[in-house]
């Protein structure tokens, strides 16, 4: 009852049972023990208010990639805030400069880089520029080039235009309809869907259902085509070799823009500083966030070509510029931040780290697929999936609650590990790993160990 809240309650179970609304549970999960509230974080582990300490095996949500507790982070933001805390984009300053100067660097082209806070809204900012740009480039007389290409299992945000990018059935089908002109594809999901054919006959087919859903739509409708590298939370799905060429390719054909999200692999989550690398194809606009401040600050980044930047340059008092802000997108202190948390990846290798430990990691996770509820164990530096089946044959999910319990197990244990959210029965179900790349050998051993436990007391079902 409202009437009983007070400042002074110190029962923060109580508190957060009488105000808070938290993202993607079910409250009623909370009515016998609440949330565990963490106090501190130290690398890769976080302490709750009874002292417990847990290994964070997915960095938050996935994004803490230079570990907890970095003071250096801190004293960073500090600075910037006693000097300027807040000044807007549509003037400058020099954190921004400087962080777009390097992000820039690290892709090695030329282009221009919009902040926002999120990542949902770098892929906003990402449609409209891929929108206005082909209005502004169009041929006389041609219609609007409009609609979006996404995969399903992508995840690319929750506000309604990125959400309507997102295909994953059970995240939208409350919220219907979204936006219209969003269109999906499948995904090179091999191991569900590949049906014993050889994996470049099924990567080709993935490919073709691309182009021919563009030429039945009309390429000249169609603005861009959105794609994470390495989809992420619709289950850790790793494109085969010359997939993304072959994306690539199609929009040149076609003369679509390729945005790529890389809000979850980006920023050495995959084993390279953008995930994109690993197969060395160039998109034209790309979403950053979470890796970029390491979870820090809320900041994200749109990052486009120059040619695409060219297309709104005209003089002064034209209506050609890009309409778009966002009031905290790339404040001093965000950027100088993302600044410091990049520094650190380069300085301690961490990239080149997360490579290692994700090989090692995989290698450990091999011996799950022993038991027969693992389907597949797959991923790229330390972004790992772990998809569970009720058997190796129909490679039917396994049910959700028995997901849970490897979950709950786990954290039993003092080990947090993901999952997708999954409600509906019949969707894919898979385990998320992806700790911060500090993760040490030892840290490996016992996140494998205990992965390892927690499926083996499954029984099989
Ligand atoms: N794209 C991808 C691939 C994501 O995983 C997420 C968030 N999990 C987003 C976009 C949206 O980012 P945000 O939650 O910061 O809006």
């Amino acid at each position: 009852m409202f009437a009983s809240l007070s400042p002074e309650k110190t029962d923060l179970g109580t508190m957060d049972a009488e105000s808070l609304w938290h993202p993607l549970v079910q409250h009623k999960s909370f009515s016998q023990k609440p949330p565990k509230c963490m106090t501190r974080g130290v690398g890769c582990y976080v302490t709750d208010t009874n002292g417990i300490e847990y290994f964070d095996g997915i960095s938050g949500l996935w994004c803490v990639n230079v570990g907890y507790g970095r003071q250096e982070l801190a004293e960073v933001a500090y600075e910037q805030m006693v000097d300027l805390a807040y000044f807007p984009l549509t003037m400058s300053h020099e954190p921004g400069i400087r962080l777009a100067h390097k992000l820039l660097e690290l892709l090695g082209y030329e282009g221009k880089v919009f902040f926002s806070t999120s990542g949902s809204e770098a892929n906003e900012t990402a449609f409209k520029i891929a929108r206005q740009y082909h209005a502004q480039t169009a041929p006389a007389g041609s219609g609007p080039r409009y609609k979006i290409i996404s995969r399903y299992r992508g995840y690319h945000g929750h506000t309604m235009g990125a959400l309507s990018a997102t295909a994953q059935a059970e995240r939208k089908l409350k919220y219907e309809p979204l936006v219209p002109g969003f269109l999906h594809v499948s995904p090179p999901y091999y191991y569900r869907f590949g049906d014993g054919q050889p994996e470049d006959v099924y990567n080709a087919a993935c490919l073709r259902e691309l182009e021919q859903t563009i030429l039945y739509e009309g390429a000249e409708s169609v603005a861009a085509v959105i794609v994470e590298p390495i989809i992420s939370g619709g289950g850790v799905i790793v494109p085969p070799e010359g997939y993304l060429r072959g994306v690539r390719e199609i929009c040149d054909r076609t003369g679509i823009l390729l945005i790529y999200d890389e809000v979850v692999n980006g920023f050495g989550r995959t084993g390279k500083m953008f995930g994109h690398q690993h197969w060395g194809v160039e998109p034209d606009i790309i979403s950053f966030a979470k890796g970029l401040t390491s979870g820090y600050m809320p900041l994200s980044a749109t990052v486009v070509k120059q040619f695409i930047f060219e297309a709104f340059l005209d003089d002064p008092g034209s209506d050609s510029h890009f309409r778009h802000v966002t009031t905290y997108g790339g404040t001093p202190v965000c950027t100088a931040v993302s600044l410091r948390s990049i520094e650190i990846l380069e300085r301690e290798n961490l990239c080149e780290r997360a490579a290692e430990m994700g090989d090692y990691l995989l290698g450990k996770l091999q011996r799950l697929l022993e038991h027969p509820n693992v389907g597949d164990v797959r991923g790229k530096g330390l972004l790992l999936g772990v998809e569970l089946v009720k058997d190796k044959a129909s490679k039917t999910p396994l049910d959700s609650d028995a997901v849970a319990s490897v979950t709950k197990y786990c954290m039993d244990k003092q080990m947090i590990i993901g999952r997708n959210t999954n409600t509906i029965p019949g969707f894919t179900n898979v385990l998320i790993l992806a700790p911060p790349l500090v993760m040490s050998r030892e840290d490996a051993d016992r996140l494998a160990d205990t992965l390892c436990d927690a499926v083996f007391a499954l029984s099989s079902s």
